[in-house]
């Protein structure tokens, strides 16, 4: 491995935002410095549309491993840095090549701009001149310009002379929270984290929802959603996570004798209380893991009815994606493992034996309509609910005797 000096970290869409580029920058400007404050000798410089990050001896792998999950870096590269001569440039090509994994018949190509236009060697030239000294010192080597296995790119520029080659791809999206605020729904399967952790690649800035049926459903599976909404602030920096008590709620719904349509009336309550929670905390959408088919919920006609009942933007990440996709990501982000421990959820404790996917809006508003109770119980489970502040790698501590009531109990 090369003796990197610093981290070059490109910004995608947001550089064709027009005026809000410097918000942008901004937004990810402070979110790669909050990142790096396990790495304190580093430094940071913004120029010209481009975050780099001085090593100072740090090392370029691993940083690049966390500053891959900023959103708004769209690919990180692992820079040399020398003085803008060509005495100095050429052996630092050397060492760079030779620092790389060369075997018999290794391709390269050197890419070099004169970003420096007072430099007196022209790109055109600088590759000639940069690639003889090169292919001397390691005979392995063979010039390919049309498919390199090494393109050795080269900046020129007035204050040093940039290497790289290696380009890492990462988050992309909107930096984080640039495109305001919406509620995610969060149960404890493996989509909603997923849906969560796509909106937050949007620039959306999450607070979670989640509705449990204590002590129908265990701690356990409440400290497993604990879990899950670490790992999401772990890309975010800190979450808040709403619980919501929905026992009452559950209960009455359960026993109005419409089993086939339970989940249909109970995705209508959840999106209910996330809507007075939304407006509460100045969310403007709200956030599931729906996905077209997977379930009888989440049937075309089924979003239809459960989605009537909120005003809000209800925004579908994974609407579209295959589950294997959706795996695929969750192990990716790191949720997969948590979202498969088999606590139960509050919904799958009244799973109904022949779930309908086709419901009648008209007659589940006339179901609503015969539970007097109904949003009595759910003004009261807003009231209930109790905010929790979730920082990643922080313990969790709950005092044990106590009911979950305070609000803006921070962890
Ligand atoms: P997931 O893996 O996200 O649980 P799923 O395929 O199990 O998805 P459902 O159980 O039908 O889907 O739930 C659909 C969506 O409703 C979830 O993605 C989530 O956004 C929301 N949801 C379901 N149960 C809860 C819950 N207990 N608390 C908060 N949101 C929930
Ligand atoms: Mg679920």
């Amino acid at each position: 491995m090369p003796q990197y000096d610093m981290l070059l970290l490109r910004f995608g869409e947001i550089t064709v935002k027009g005026r809000n580029r410097s918000r942008f920058e901004k937004a990810a400007l402070a979110h790669v410095k909050e990142v790096l404050r396990a790495y304190p000798a580093t430094e940071v410089k913004n120029e010209y549309g481009r975050i780099y990050v001085v090593l100072n001896g740090q090392p370029a792998s691993e940083v690049s491993e966390e500053l891959r999950n900023v959103f708004g870096i769209t690919s990180i590269s692992p820079v040399m840095v020398t003085g803008s001569h060509i005495e100095q440039i050429i052996p630092m090509a050397i060492r760079f090549i030779e620092s790389m994994n060369i075997v018999e018949g290794t391709t390269f190509k050197v890419n070099a701009r004169r970003v420096w236009k007072k430099f007196p060697v022209s790109s055109q030239e600088m590759n000639q001149i940069i690639s003889a000294p090169v292919l001397k010192a390691c005979p392995n080597l063979r010039v390919d310009v049309h498919r390199p296995n090494i393109e050795l790119r080269i900046e020129v520029r007035e204050q040093g002379t940039y290497l790289f080659s290696e380009v890492i791809p990462a988050a992309g999206g909107f930096p984080r929270g640039t495109n305001g605020k919406a509620l995610l729904l969060l149960s404890g399967g493996i989509d909603s984290p997923v849906a969560g952790w796509s909106a937050m690649r949007r620039g959306l800035e999450i607070e979670c929802v989640h509705f449990h049926s204590y002590p129908f459903t265990s701690k356990k599976a409440e400290e497993k959603v604990i879990d899950l909404a670490k790992v999401l602030a772990g890309y975010y920096g800190q979450i808040k996570l709403h619980l919501v008590p929905f026992t009452n709620i559950q209960t009455t719904l359960a026993q109005s004798g419409h089993e086939n349509v339970m989940i249909t009336l109970m995705r209508r309550a959840m999106l209910r209380i996330a809507t007075a929670l939304a407006e509460r905390n100045n969310a403007m959408a709200l956030v599931t893991g729906d996905s077209l088919g997977q379930v009888a919920s989440q049937t075309l006609a089924s979003m239809n009815v459960i989605g009537r009942v909120t005003s809000l933007p209800l925004l579908r990440p994974l609407v579209m994606t295959d589950k294997e996709e959706i795996i695929g990501l969750a192990q990716r982000i790191g949720t997969y493992d948590l979202s498969i421990l088999p606590y139960e959820d509050c919904c799958t404790l009244f799973v109904p034996k022949s779930p309908t996917t086709n419901p009648n809006l008209r007659i589940i508003e006339q179901i609503e309509a015969s539970l007097p109770q109904l949003n009595e119980q759910i003004e009261e489970a807003v009231l209930g609910t109790e905010t929790v502040m979730i920082r990643p790698g922080e313990a969790i501590q709950r005092k044990q005797d106590e009911e979950p009531v305070v609000q803006d109990k921070w962890f």
